[in-house]
């Protein structure tokens, strides 16, 4: 049973203790955290414009190709219980038959984690002392008070919160291209609208601009719907993301890192992948070793080297941490083998409607000009990190008023580091106002799946109860 109970017809007056603004992964995390832990009846609400909680942009797909980009073993929702997605999976029989060593190894389908996460919901708010609401609206602006917060929701109405936690999540990319705005609605589609791709598929051409896991959700998406046509994928770099791969992990102490200049790390991290190798162990165990240690390698990194890395280390970084199912990279390497999926390392230029089709031009690395005619473009540019760049409402007025400010080198916004706070634009942490997920990008760089996401949910959580005890009569 889905999670989509709607409150738009509810009472909303009144003085909430806890608004916790966006119902995706990061949201939901936050509230059954809260629910767990309160000790008293603490009012919470989630502010979700969407029809279901807990889906956001990765776990809306119902699409069985879509599956998880991390094993099911390492996808709980709980940092004390590893094993609890586990538990779901087996209680709900997704896989029947499948042992449990086999199935913690599997990239499951995506929209399980959905599930999972209402249902544990539903679980922690029929057992908690505090109760929750679900508010089928944006959250527009958030106005300080000496008390907390007013919320300004999308239908004019405002609200009123102690302590809010802004979990607005990821924001799309818009096309890079001269001559989109100009485009019909249907010649664009954006990869997250997985159903929207899906009407794409037949024998014409198409571009997909993007060569990251997005791109990855496109081309499965097509296939699976039975598209012929050519799939050009288009990206500055042309680099694709690698595969998962099984086979453990080396034993070096990631801890060494730290006190080195990038320079040496990356040379370190060569020097074990070799060696790795040698011990038979594949490359991808290197990066599974240093995973844990993602936000301690981007905070001890000098902030000059912090910007080489984005300059000139990411784009690889991303290939390598960032990887796909090892049934995904057959799938995408047998459909670059057949012609049907073209890589092309271009930047865009310009793209315009000829007639029935769309003209797009570009210029590849070598230098040339390129010109591709399709019937459509997917934005499969991914995740929108630059902060003057973000077109939520929110988090532009955020940033307007003072209560933000861009994180570092200009990613996402800036927060506390401990603290899980939203950092206002003096740079003072906001005792009242938390933030999780992919806005902390600039402070802690792993900020994005949910091994980082559980972590912060259940700190914000004890925040947030420790904050509410205070300041209660
Ligand atoms: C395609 C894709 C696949 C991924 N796969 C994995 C994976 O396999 N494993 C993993 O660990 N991580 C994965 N990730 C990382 C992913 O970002 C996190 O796991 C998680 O889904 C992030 O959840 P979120 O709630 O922070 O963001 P989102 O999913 O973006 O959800 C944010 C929610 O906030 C709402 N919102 C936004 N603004 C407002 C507002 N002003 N008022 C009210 N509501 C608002 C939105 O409607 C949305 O529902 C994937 C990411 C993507 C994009």
């Amino acid at each position: 049973m889905a999670y989509n109970r709607r409150m738009t017809d509810s009472p909303r007056n009144g003085e909430l203790d806890l608004a916790i603004i966006g119902g995706g992964a990061a949201g939901v995390l936050v509230a059954i955290q809260m629910l767990r832990q309160a000790q008293a009846p603490l009012t919470l609400a989630i502010f979700e414009p969407a029809s279901q909680l807990a889906q956001g942009i990765a776990y809306a797909t119902p699409w069985p190709e879509h599956l998880l980009n991390v094993p099911a073993a390492k996808m709980s929702a709980f940092p004390d219980q590893p094993g609890d997605f586990l538990d779901y999976l087996q209680a709900a029989n997704a896989y029947p038959g499948e042992a449990r060593e086999v199935l913690g190894e599997r990239y499951v389908c995506r929209h399980y984690f959905a599930a999972y996460l209402q249902q544990r919901l539903r679980e922690a708010e029929a057992t908690s002392a505090a109760r929750l609401q679900v508010i089928a609206q944006p959250v527009l602006a958030l106005h300080a008070d000496d008390h907390g917060y007013q919320l300004q929701l999308g239908d004019g109405t405002t609200l009123h919160a102690a302590q809010a936690v802004i979990a607005t999540g990821n924001s799309m990319r818009p096309l890079p291209v001269d001559g989109a705005d100009a485009l019909l609605a249907d010649d664009v589609v954006e990869a997250w609208d997985y159903d929207g791709v899906r009407t794409l598929a037949g024998g014409h051409a198409l571009a997909i601009v993007g060569s990251g896991l997005s791109m990855a959700d496109t081309v499965l998406a097509l296939a699976a719907a039975g598209h012929s046509g050519p799939l050009h994928v288009i990206s500055r770099h042309g680099l694709l993301p690698l595969p998962h791969a099984h086979g453990g992990q080396p034993a070096f102490d990631p801890q060494e890192l730290l006190p080195m200049t990038l320079r040496q790390r990356l040379r370190a991290l060569r020097q074990h992948a070799r060696q790795a190798q040698v011990d038979g162990i594949p490359w991808q165990g290197v990066m599974d070793r240093i995973r844990p240690h993602g936000q301690a390698l981007w905070l001890s990194l000098g902030e000059a080297d912090q910007r080489r890395f984005l300059r000139h280390v990411v784009r690889y970084w991303d290939v390598h941490r960032h990887r796909i199912a090892e049934p995904v990279a057959q799938q995408l390497q047998a459909l670059q083998a057949s012609g049907q999926l073209r890589v092309h390392r271009a930047r865009l230029q310009r793209v315009w409607r000829d007639g029935d089709a769309l003209q797009l031009s570009g210029r590849e690395a070598g230098g040339g000009n390129v010109q591709w005619t399709i019937g459509a473009v997917v934005n499969a540019t991914g995740v929108e990190t630059r902060a003057s760049a973000l077109r939520n409402p929110l988090l532009q007025q955020l940033q307007v008023d003072g209560l933000a400010r861009p994180g570092p080198h200009g990613l996402g916004l800036d927060s506390s580091v401990p603290g899980d706070r939203l950092c206002a634009a003096g740079g003072q942490p906001q005792a009242r106002l938390g933030v999780l997920g992919s806005l902390r990008i600039g402070s802690l760089w792993e900020s994005l799946a949910v091994p980082e996401l559980r972590q912060q949910a259940q700190a914000l959580a004890v925040q947030v109860v420790a904050g509410a005890a205070t300041s209660m009569p």
